[in-house]
């Protein structure tokens, strides 16, 4: 019989649900209950490629859009009766966990303790785990955390060159983030290239709104971008990345922001959208660049740039690579993106083939490289996925 996974994603106001089918990835049943807690809460879900919406009262709470969630999967009754876990995404497992967790009560303290740290997504998810807790008590709940992957990073790499106590005491170090997707696109290349994956030397891109890269050596994470929290590293759809951290005081003392301000600016006004004046979002610039619009190209130009010097550095640091990998919404479809940015690799042994190129998009996964090049994928991820098959080891 097929086992399946309920796979629960609780943000501070969404809920997306799927359940996945362990051994394949496949997902008959997802959906999405938005703007909860808001006069515009809505609940959609998509039952085999067919997409359909149902009530949610105004202000839903997250527990009203799990019962939801919970009356309808009673109306696909065969496939409810085979979920045999809940999977929980968690953002932020701190350095207390470095794999997967059954949830109980000390689970539950733990990553309460983290939420220093994750203000806007622990709080979340951890509402989310005991609402869920609540409408499926007989089965076994699992979080499944985005830092964990990154756990092995070594100290060099995961230290700040700041005074020592800062982490010891308050545990101020990098953590990274996006690993489930990172673990599971590494996974594909190395079972694409037919090598163990514990012999692989990979660079994987996870390139979305939120955007990372992670350096892999001998199938170990020794390094990403992301850090104390999902603001450092490469340009995103909103957050400017990287920047010189005397900014935020230069903000704050001679220009009067205030430090929410500053919070805002860095994580929501910046990156593509703060740089366009237009939009956040990738394929509305790639057709503004088309229409002849420089600020807009500008954007893409320096979003490409930061990832060309990331990818650089980290070719300096995982010893010979095995392949470079593309993934999330913007590695995965945007040819253009991908193009400009192994145009600038050339000379450090990169050559795109063009029509694969074009071609990979739209979910589909592969190599995208000429038979001369490093080899280069582009790889539809699975998060959900990687949450069902460690959700699954704990089902009865
Ligand atoms: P999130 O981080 O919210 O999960 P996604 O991984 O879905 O985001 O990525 C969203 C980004 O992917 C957006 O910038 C969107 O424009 C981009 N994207 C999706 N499809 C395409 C496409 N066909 N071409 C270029 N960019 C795309």
């Amino acid at each position: 019989m097929d086992q399946y996974v309920l796979v629960l994603n609780c943000g501070s106001s969404s809920i997306k649900f799927a359940i996945i089918e362990a051994k394949t990835g496949t997902a008959p049943l997802h959906g999405l209950a938005e703007n909860l807690g808001t006069v515009s809460s809505k609940f959609g879900f998509n039952y085999q490629n067919k997409q359909h919406s149902a009530e949610l009262p105004a202000d839903a709470s997250h527990q009203q859009a799990l019962t939801v969630i919970a009356n309808t999967l009673k109306k696909f009754e065969t496939l409810s009766q085979q979920i045999v876990a809940v999977g929980h995404r968690v953002v932020h497992g701190g350095e207390t966990f470095t794999h997967s967790s059954l949830i109980d009560d000390d689970v539950k303290q733990a990553i309460e303790q983290t939420s220093l740290m994750a203000p806007l997504h622990n709080p979340a998810n951890l509402a989310g785990i005991n609402s869920a807790q609540t409408t499926f008590p007989d089965l076994p709940h699992v979080a499944v955390f985005d830092t964990a992957f990154f756990q092995t990073m070594p100290k060099h790499a995961y230290l700040y060159a700041l005074p020592y106590e800062l982490y010891q005491q308050h545990h101020i170090r990098r953590y990274g983030f996006h690993g489930s997707s990172h673990y599971f696109v590494a996974h594909e290349a190395a079972n694409a290239l037919k090598k163990e994956f514990s012999n692989c030397n990979l660079i994987t891109a996870h390139l979305g709104n939120g955007c990372s890269i992670a350096a892999i050596k001998q199938g170990k994470a020794i390094d990403t971008s992301l850090g104390f929290t999902p603001l450092e590293g490469l340009v995103m759809g909103t957050r400017s990345g990287d920047i010189d951290p005397s900014l935020p005081t230069y903000l704050i003392e001679q220009l009067g922001y205030s430090v929410d301000k500053v919070s805002h600016l860095l994580n929501n006004e910046s990156g593509l959208l703060g740089v366009s004046k237009l939009s956040n979002d990738c394929r509305t610039l790639e057709q503004e660049v088309k229409e002849g619009n420089q600020q807009a190209k500008l954007a893409l130009d320096m979003f490409i740039y930061r990832l060309v010097k990331y990818i650089g550095s980290y070719l300096a640091v995982v010893g010979p690579l095995d392949a470079l990998v593309f993934t999330g919404g913007i590695g995965e479809n945007s040819a253009y993106i991908r193009e400009n940015t192994i145009n600038q690799l050339g000379h450090l042994g990169f050559q795109l083939d063009i029509d694969k190129n074009l071609e990979m998009r739209f979910g589909q996964s592969g190599l995208i490289s000429c038979s001369s090049s490093n080899p280069i994928f582009a790889i539809a991820t699975n998060e959900e996925w990687v949450i069902a098959k460690d959700a699954i080891q704990f089902a009865h």
